[in-house]
């Protein structure tokens, strides 16, 4: 097998002819940069459309895509690719069959740092991928639209969580619908109200809103009115968290009781006293507090007896 066969096996990037390959070095370090000649099949193509359409300008100088590193190197393909005038699309740059529309990754690094980006912390995608985070969010994007239209989230759900999330500090939030089943986000929308939910469940329509079985959610009156109405059948759920949340709180409130009629304790004595209500044990151990740690607890019982 030639050389430029084995390159081209191990790029994974199929109708190209390999022209040249230059090892350089940037502020960065080692980089590996592929002179690519796409084939003649796949030029002059609308990168949205994939029709072939009249060239609109001559190819420039080459451009570059960033690759998956090559033996812990950085790698970028590149080619001189010209603008093409698609009846539909307008002036457009010609597609290239490694990387998607306006991109600067190929389609292979898109691929691994967005799902990098799905399993891991961003700093780690950054700093593994090489990348700025700002590139990791646009690389997302590009991928989850693509994905899109291929796959069908709504399709086969059974059990469904419903809940809202705040961002912008608590100023805008999202309404977001989880498939339990798959432990998968299926759905997000911008707005927390019943008309934000009822996009959700026009979008599922009522042949798969029929098949819905059980539907988990706090106890917000928009989504316990909307599942109502939307689907009646569903059993509905108290969300484990929330349910966990209110008694934590509840059980917060009952000790702020419990500590202001507690005399004669300082502040360390008293930090104990959370766990024990928590827990009916005092936590973290201590083992050389242990007397003092019972006493308090019997104490805080007492008071609560008797309260
Ligand atoms: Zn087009």
């Amino acid at each position: 097998m030639r050389a430029a066969r084995i390159l081209q096996k191990l790029l994974g990037i199929d109708r190209v002819r390999i022209i040249d390959v230059e090892f350089t070095d940037d502020e960065r370090g080692p980089v590996i940069v592929v002179t690519l000649e796409p084939h003649a099949s796949v030029r002059s193509r609308c990168p949205h459309c994939e029709q072939r359409c009249p060239k609109y300008d001559r190819p420039n100088r080459p451009r570059q895509w960033r690759h998956l590193d090559m033996g812990g190197m950085r790698c970028f393909v590149q080619t001189s690719v010209s603008r093409i005038r698609c009846p539909e699309h307008g002036v457009v740059t010609e597609m290239v069959p490694w990387a998607r529309p306006a991109a600067n990754m190929t389609r292979a690094f898109d691929d691994n740092v967005a799902w990098l980006a799905a399993h891991s912390p961003a700093t780690s995608v950054c700093e593994y991928a090489r990348v700025a985070w700002r590139s990791v969010t646009r690389i997302v994007t590009r991928v989850v639209d693509d994905a899109v239209g291929r796959t069908d989230r709504l399709q086969g759900l059974r059990r469904l969580g419903i809940d809202e999330i705040a961002y912008r500090n608590g100023h805008r939030y999202l309404t977001v619908v989880v498939d339990h089943n798959t432990g998968r986000l299926v759905w997000a929308a911008e707005g927390h109200n019943e008309s934000t939910l009822n996009r959700f469940f026009d979008e599922l329509g009522e042949e798969r809103t029929a098949r819905l079985t059980h539907i988990s959610a706090d106890a917000a009156k928009w989504i316990a009115s909307t599942v109502r109405s939307r689907a009646p059948q569903v059993k509905r759920c108290m969300d484990p968290f929330h349910v966990i949340q209110w008694m934590t709180r509840a059980l917060d409130r009952l000790r702020s009781r419990v500590l202001s009629r507690l005399w004669g304790f300082t502040d360390q004595d008293r930090r104990p006293l959370r766990w024990a209500l928590l827990t009916s044990r005092i936590s973290p151990p201590r083992r050389s507090q242990s007397e003092q740690r019972s006493s308090t607890t019997e104490t805080a019982n007492s008071v609560e007896a008797t309260s």
